[in-house]
């Protein structure tokens, strides 16, 4: 956490604002290290205040460091708002009217609450190296539970059965679930959200497996789509050209470029393909403390690049009723490219 509330703490003066209220609680968690449900940050010009509660008194003497530990009793509030003083941005993203209202009527005199939703957020985009190195090693244990899961096969069993076995490797491993495994198959494929349900996966199917692992706090993200035999020559065929247009905006990352050209370098391949109308999403998203945060690799995303971030490179083609296919490797940004973490083979797999 070293060093991130001066970082703040220069993003606010930029803004012109004399004070930063941190209420969300996974910015807390970035700011001071503090893992608790119960959290707030001031922060300012000599400011650095973590206020909580006595339940959390411990943690925070074992997790807070850089930052004066407030426990505050009674009016929570109240507590908060005594610290505050002159332009106080607060994160308007987060935060209800209702919450927003009753901190102004305790602001003290000539406070003003200003809207700062992103702050944070936009600090968390490139990533320090003990946080690449988080996010690697939750990748690591991601592809290594995946391709566990893969060796026990997949057909005959339900797609529910097959995304629990998955969980059950990443929790062996030490880690939880980034989000909700998807292990969609057949024409289920074709949904990019599908939840895993009790339908059997058969022979013959394509079978598109979005997976994460969260280790320190830090998500994982890829996807892979196996076969179950021979899935037909549309089915290679569209899998031949997800690839393609994977490998595509995988050359066109490094820093500086926006992430609407990445978006681009895939989403033409595909539409060389006749596939445009079959790609309904956004290439790819930042990856950290949240699944997903910024920047964004999408159809209109203005975010320039830089090195240290983040990202998935995630093209997908889903036939409605019939089958679908993506491919999601986790990259970091470097000086001159990327560093891909994604470590499980591309050419098209056969599981049984
Ligand atoms: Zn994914
Ligand atoms: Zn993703």
């Amino acid at each position: 956490m070293r060093g991130r509330g001066d970082r703040l703490e220069a993003a606010l003066a930029e803004r012109g604002l004399d004070r930063m209220l941190v209420t969300d609680l996974v910015n807390v968690r970035y700011l001071t290290g503090f893992t608790g449900t119960n959290g707030a940050v001031v922060c300012g010009p000599g400011i650095r205040v973590f206020l909580t509660d006595f339940r959390y008194t411990e943690r925070a003497a074992a997790e807070v460091s850089e930052w004066e530990t407030v426990t505050v009793t009674g009016d929570w509030l109240g507590g908060i708002a005594e610290r505050l003083a002159g332009k106080v941005g607060f994160e308007d993203d987060h935060v209800s009217v209702r919450s927003l209202a009753k901190l102004e009527e305790k602001l003290p005199e000539g406070a003003e609450a200003v809207a700062a939703g992103g702050a944070v957020e936009a600090l968390r985009r490139v990533k320090d190296a003990e946080e690449l190195a988080a996010i690697a090693e939750a990748s690591k244990l991601a592809d290594a539970a995946l391709k566990a899961t893969v060796e026990e096969g997949f057909v005959g069993k339900t797609e529910r059965a097959v995304a629990d076995a998955f969980e059950g490797h990443v929790r062996a491993g030490g880690g939880t679930l980034s989000f909700d495994t998807i292990v969609a198959s057949g024409s289920n494929g074709a949904q990019p959200h599908a939840e895993p349900g009790p339908k059997v996966i058969g022979r013959d199917e394509l079978v598109v497996f979005d997976m994460g692992a969260k280790l320190d706090g830090y998500c994982s993200d890829g996807t892979r789509t196996y076969a179950t035999g021979d899935p037909g020559e549309e089915g290679r065929r569209v899998y031949d050209t997800v690839l393609a247009a994977q490998q595509a905006s995988l050359e066109a990352i490094r820093p500086g470029e926006k992430g609407e050209d990445v978006d681009a370098a895939a989403r033409k391949v595909i539409e060389e393909a006749g596939h445009g109308e079959h790609f309904g999403h956004g290439l790819g998203h930042g990856v950290g403390l949240d699944i997903h945060e910024s920047p964004r690799l999408s159809l209109r995303s203005d975010d320039i690049l830089a090195a240290n971030e983040v990202v998935t490179v995630e093209p997908g083609i889903y036939l409605a009723g019939n089958l679908g296919v993506r491919i999601e490797d986790l990259v970091i940004v470097t000086d001159t490219g990327l560093r891909n973490l994604s470590t499980l083979p591309k050419e098209l797999t056969v599981v049984d």
